[in-house]
């Protein structure tokens, strides 16, 4: 028996509004951990809807989103232009494996070798997460060899993801040890410090991975000496840069990357979290023409990176960014909340650049300061005990970002009332 289009359009149709009106917060919960693998825990509401800054949960609650999907959202959720285009895109021509290309997926290369003023020679890998990006990353570490070097450097707090090889750049001990053995080579030397750096990178060394800011470890920012000294440094022993900007990259901190004002020259980045505007889009950009051969035909691929659907999205968030403002809003109001952060009671150091933000406590109650904005309509983030992380669409108004700013004292005593 075949099927009409349409038959086929009306029996497969299940709308997300229909789902999602069919239960409570705490019934999806209670289906959610029947069904779903633990490895997150139990998340914290159960989200059906979002616009612009702004999300609703499952029983109707509104929430200021100042963590964007963990700098993902980069122009907010369901923004028109960025769907519009994705959900023509899909209506087109949705996945085509890369025994083809198309010409949004070389479009987009081209956009972002522009953007990050790469030099001629350079390439584009195209994946579908930050961790992806970096296990091409990783390959072409390897492949800068001529068999003698076996050391990779990353630094102490790094996060590159949780695949095999991204987690053996990953520092933190409790992601690493439960699947150990990991791929080999990989020193991890103390964070910032530059003679360290100096003392790691010898002729044995295959690249260097730096995130510019590191994210997952409270947002703390690399100084733009260590960056050019860890460039010196690796252009003096052959060993490649690679520089991780998955979560400070696309605009995050109000350039297209975090890296750029340290004026070097890198010999890869990887991007991803904010690249697609809430599409999973990850990729690798080797500069020049000798990194970008040493990954040579066959030696990786991907089934749906770089599909016409995850590029399209990519191509429109970007205009979107270029086209409204928004590197510029990103500044603005970054330093608008960083500046009205320090003058809270109670918040003892605030770091970041543009709209990537951590700010410390004076106590261990950054946990209980999420649940507190949670129920106050506020979502953040709480890296480590006593350290809160922002990282809101790059489209957070002043209006909204004064919002947080203004309840936040009143969370800071509910959470430390609730120890
Ligand atoms: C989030 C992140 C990753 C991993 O990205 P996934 O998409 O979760 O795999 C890698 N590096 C950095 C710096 C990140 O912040």
């Amino acid at each position: 028996m075949s099927h009409s289009d349409a038959e086929l359009v009306e029996t497969n149709a299940t709308p997300a509004s229909e789902i999602a009106g069919q239960g409570s917060g705490a019934e999806w919960l209670s289906r959610y951990s029947s069904s779903l693998m633990g490895v997150f825990g139990t998340p914290q509401r159960v989200l059906v809807r979002g616009a612009g800054c702004l999300v609703w949960d499952a029983d109707g609650k509104e929430y200021l989103d100042l963590l964007g999907g963990i700098a993902v959202n980069a122009m907010g959720h369901a923004h028109p232009f960025v769907t519009s285009v994705i959900a023509s895109q899909l209506a087109t021509l949705g996945h085509v494996s890369n025994f083809f290309t198309s010409p949004t997926q070389i479009a987009l290369a081209e956009k972002l070798l522009a953007l990050v003023k790469a030099p001629a020679g350079s390439k584009v890998f195209f994946a579908n997460s930050g961790t992806e990006a970096n296990e091409a990353a990783f390959k072409l570490a390897r492949r800068n060899s001529d068999g003698k070097r076996s050391k990779i450097i990353a630094l102490e707090g790094a996060f590159h993801g949780r695949t095999m090889g991204a987690l053996a750049l990953t520092a933190k001990e409790a992601y690493r040890t439960p699947f150990e053995p990991l791929p080999g080579g990989v020193v991890h030397i103390p964070f910032g410090d530059i003679e360290a750096l100096r003392a790691a990178v010898d002729d044995t060394t295959a690249a260097v991975f730096l995130e510019p800011i590191q994210g997952e470890a409270g947002v703390r920012p690399l100084s733009t000496e260590y960056l050019q000294a860890a460039r010196e440094a690796t252009t003096a022993a052959g060993a490649l840069l690679i520089l991780d900007e998955v979560q400070t990259g696309i605009g995050r901190t109000g350039k297209w990357l975090a890296s750029e004002d340290a004026g070097i020259v890198p010999d890869a980045i990887t991007l991803a979290k904010g690249l697609g505007g809430g599409f999973p889009v990850g990729a690798l950009i080797t500069f020049g023409e000798a990194t970008s051969s040493l990954l040579s035909a066959g030696q990786h691929g991907t089934t749906f990176g770089g599909n016409p659907v995850a590029t399209a999205a990519a191509l429109a968030t970007l205009h979107a960014i270029e086209s409204q403002g928004v590197l510029e809003n990103a500044r603005t109001v970054g330093a608008f909340l960083r500046k009205g952060l320090a003058d809270v009671d109670g918040v003892t150091e605030v770091r970041g650049v543009g709209l990537l933000i951590g700010f410390d406590l004076d106590a261990d109650v950054a946990p209980a300061v999420v649940q507190a904005g949670l129920d106050a309509g506020f979502i953040v983030n709480s890296p480590g005990p006593r350290t809160i992380r922002l990282a809101p669409p790059l489209i957070l108004s002043t209006e909204q970002a004064g919002r947080f700013l203004a309840a936040l004292p009143a969370l800071l005593q509910t959470a430390k009332e609730s120890q």
